[in-house]
């Protein structure tokens, strides 16, 4: 199998838009598809459960298409040089091709790789398929990183177009023989003992097929409202597609160029629905331009005056957060949609770490980590950028005095209080008067819909108005220190 080309997968697990995979084929020699599980690797960023789960999936699916294709997914486990060591030597490879990465640990790999593989005489060749706009070509006028994001995304609208996804390939050219692989089922990426996974399973369709008729219901159902109905909670008025996008089963500008074509058929979807759902990619973009400018950003305050905060230690409320049982409704309606489906809605994530960060004054990095184990859409950039950001301690993040109110962010984005009864049952015969402050309900109300407070359903575990003070006289000091 001389001079074969292998084809590196990261977070890049589909076949079409895939340059790497494009160049693999384009050598004419046969194809080796590869994925490297590098538990061990230092500075990696350890991988949550939920996103775990979701790898395992989207590596059976990459197989299954790469399959269909004539081909298959080599899976090899152990750091990643030795890997690619054996993998040469085994397979005779002469070029290995990937798409790149943007944080540091991976950069250092993939750097690592190059120089070594150059030296053995294998080529490489590393392209451009996770963001629209990589992190060193948009500049301030100055030359450096953006830390605002309006101009940052002004500039990347003035900048080259991305360029058009790419095709699948019909078919890989197969290698005579193929080298060993491990069997999936050995990483063991699945939880067992107890398999929570249950909601992860009815919700997900993890890989690229799943990611295409995501993307459909989308365009079809969605989009043309996206504008105005994206901020509410209890309806289905996003795309959803940030775990495909984080697992790399679809590429951005693939979902980008879909939405553009969609606008152009379809007389009803208004260039402000197109404007709003592009500047959301904006904002991933953003994220990991910020993340690969500031690659501290996951455990460091972008903003060093917030390391004088009081952070307060309070393990038992950090749990009534992390369970939903913070007695406020849409936070654990929040809390609880992230525990079994993997997956939270926009406002509600920022209401639900909001109340973290200020109404409980736990440390961002207490809930950065609880997202990433139990989110399938865990990413390094968006969730430590959406975190500073909502904490106030992040680049051009929300001031620290907009302290979300919990019942007026749910009876604005949840008016029916039809999400919270989805998520918390025991409120479900609560009148939408009430459900979001069931505390207030008068007692025959709460008894006709079951609810007992402090024991069916806990009472506010902080008072809204005395956490809002603590938490502003908490952020004044710390200006008097900066001062
Ligand atoms: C505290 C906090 C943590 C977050 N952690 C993550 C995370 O780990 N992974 C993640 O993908 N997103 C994260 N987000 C951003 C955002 O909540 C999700 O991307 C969004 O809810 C995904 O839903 P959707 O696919 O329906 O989004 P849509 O509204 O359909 O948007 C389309 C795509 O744009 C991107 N996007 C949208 N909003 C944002 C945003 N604010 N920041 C970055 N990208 C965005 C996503 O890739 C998303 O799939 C976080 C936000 C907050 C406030």
């Amino acid at each position: 199998m001389s001079g074969a080309s292998i084809v590196w997968f990261r977070h890049d697990t589909r076949l079409s838009d895939n340059p790497a995979l494009a160049a693999a084929v384009g050598t004419g020699a046969p194809v080796i598809p590869v994925f490297v599980l590098d538990d061990a690797a230092p500075g990696l960023r350890l991988v949550g459960g939920a996103a775990r789960w979701w790898t395992h999936h989207g590596l059976a699916a990459l197989d299954a298409d790469l399959r269909r294709r004539g081909s298959r997914l080599i899976l090899r486990r152990g750091r990643t040089g030795e890997v690619f060591d054996r993998l040469v030597a085994e397979t005779g490879a002469g070029a290995v091709f990937w798409n790149r990465r943007y944080d540091t640990a991976g950069r250092d790999i993939d750097a690592g790789i190059e120089t070594a593989l150059t030296a053995r005489g294998v080529r490489t060749g590393s392209f451009g398929a996770s963001l629209l706009h990589e992190p060193w070509t948009v500049r301030t006028q100055l030359g450096g990183p953006f830390r605002v994001f309006t101009p940052f995304w002004q500039a990347c609208r003035t900048a080259a177009t991305p360029s058009a996804p790419l095709p699948a390939p019909d078919r890989l050219e197969a290698p005579a023989v193929w080298p060993s692989s491990d069997p999936l089922a050995s990483w063991r990426l699945l939880p067992t003992t107890p398999d929570w996974a249950g909601g992860l399973r009815e919700t997900w369709t993890p890989g690229e097929a799943g990611a295409a008729a995501a993307l459909a219901t989308f365009l079809d159902d969605r989009l043309a409202t996206y504008r105005d109905r994206r901020d509410r909670a209890d309806l289905a008025a996003t795309s959803a597609l940030s775990p495909w996008l984080a697992a790399g089963d679809i590429g951005p500008r693939q979902v980008l160029n879909a939405v553009i074509d969609a606008a152009r058929r379809d007389p009803e979807v208004t260039d402000q629905s197109v404007e709003k759902f592009a500047a959301e990619l904006g904002w991933r973009e953003f994220s990991w331009h910020l993340l690969f400018h500031f690659p501290t950003l996951p455990e460091v305050n972008f903003r060093a005056e917030f390391d004088a905060f009081p952070w307060r230690d309070d393990a038992p409320a950090l749990r009534a957060w992390q369970r939903g049982l913070t007695g406020y409704p849409l936070v654990d309606a929040g809390m609880r949609q992230l525990w079994t489906t993997g997956w939270m809605h926009n406002r509600v994530r920022m209401v639900a770490a909001s109340f973290l960060a200020k109404h409980l004054m736990i440390h961002w990095r207490e809930g950065e980590a609880w997202f990433r184990d139990t989110l399938v859409d865990a990413d390094p950039a968006s969730n430590a950028a959406g975190w500073q950001w909502v904490a106030g301690s992040g680049a051009d993040a929300a001031p620290f005095f907009r302290i979300f109110n919990p019942v007026l962010q749910g009876e604005r984005f949840d008016p029916a209080g039809d999400y919270v009864r989805r998520y918390v049952p025991e409120l479900a015969r609560l009148p939408a008067d009430w459900i979001h402050q069931p505390w207030k309900a008068p007692p025959r109300v709460l008894a006709e819909a079951g609810v007992r407070l402090g024991a069916s359903y806990p009472l506010p575990i902080v008072d809204h108005g005395e956490a809002r003070s603590r938490a502003l006289a908490a952020f004044s000091s710390l200006r008097r220190v900066a001062a």
